[in-house]
């Protein structure tokens, strides 16, 4: 059976190169990108490497079109079509929106929502010429609740929740799934600008008394990449019960 090939955005650490080792252990050629570490997205490759695997390292920003489309041609080239696309690049903004810049608005809107657009653009054709594939997009609960001093992250995320339950009905007679995981706190360097004294706080708010491990995100994403066909259109939280 010929290997199947994941595309993961933003892999160069935390959810993303989880996601993707998950997948070289399973034996998927990886394409694996980022924007600014090529350094780590690198060291992410020869990893995945070691699990005796193909992978293909893209850099370059996934919130411009053109760069998407080169990342797409090369891909083309090197594997064939994309069977999953990960859609995890992501930043966040913190602080009061009336203090926000439209260039800061316009940088995380098309850092986290345009990528998404994007790539399953360029994704989409191939998949409904075979009648299968899997897009997962790495989602927020603040997509689902809003959260104060994260207004633009949060309607970004809100935004790719009902993308993807609006393109699983569009992709759904053609076997294509399309689901969202709504991520609560996890352990990455996302939230290292935290003080001590605010993750204590935050880690007693959770249910499981823990932040979420980028590897429990990573088997969530692979779980949907291999899962029943009929699982689609659904936004998936995994917080350890906090909202
Ligand atoms: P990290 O900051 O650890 O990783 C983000 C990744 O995205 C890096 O590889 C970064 O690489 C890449 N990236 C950023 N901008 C771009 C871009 N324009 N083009 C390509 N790659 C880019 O964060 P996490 O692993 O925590 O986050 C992954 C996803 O999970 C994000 O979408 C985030 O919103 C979501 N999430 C995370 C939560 C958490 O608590 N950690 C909670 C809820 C959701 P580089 O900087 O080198 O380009």
């Amino acid at each position: 059976m010929a290997k199947k090939t994941v595309l993961v955005t933003g892999a160069s650490r935390g959810i993303g190169k989880a996601a993707a080792v998950k997948f070289a252990k399973k034996g998927y050629n990886v394409v694996i990108n980022c924007v600014h570490n090529e350094d780590r997205l690198m060291q992410a490759k020869k990893d995945i490497e070691s699990f005796q695997t193909s992978c293909m390292a893209f850099v370059g920003d996934v919130g411009d079109w053109d760069t998407c489309a080169s990342m797409f041609q090369a891909v083309k080239k090197q594997f064939g079509s994309i069977d999953v696309l990960v859609n995890n690049a992501g930043i966040s903004y913190i602080g009061l929106l009336q203090d926000m810049s439209s260039a800061d608005w316009d940088r995380i809107v098309k850092t986290n929502l345009t990528s998404v657009f994007n790539c399953c653009r360029l994704a989409v054709p191939d998949m409904v010429a075979a009648k299968s594939g899997k897009i997962i997009n790495i989602s927020s609960v603040w997509g689902v609740t809003g959260a104060s001093c994260e207004v633009a992250y949060s309607a970004t995320k809100g935004g790719i929740n009902a993308f993807s339950k609006a393109l699983a009905k569009e992709l759904a007679p053609s076997n294509i799934q399309v689901n969202a995981i709504a991520c609560g706190a996890i352990d990455t360097e996302m939230n290292r600008w935290m003080e001590e004294d605010d993750l204590i706080s935050l880690v007693e708010e959770i249910p499981a008394g823990r932040l979420g491990k980028a590897e429990e995100v990573a088997d969530l994403i692979y779980h949907l990449a291999y899962k029943s066909n009929y699982l689609t259109g659904q936004v998936i939280g995994l917080d350890g019960g906090w909202i």
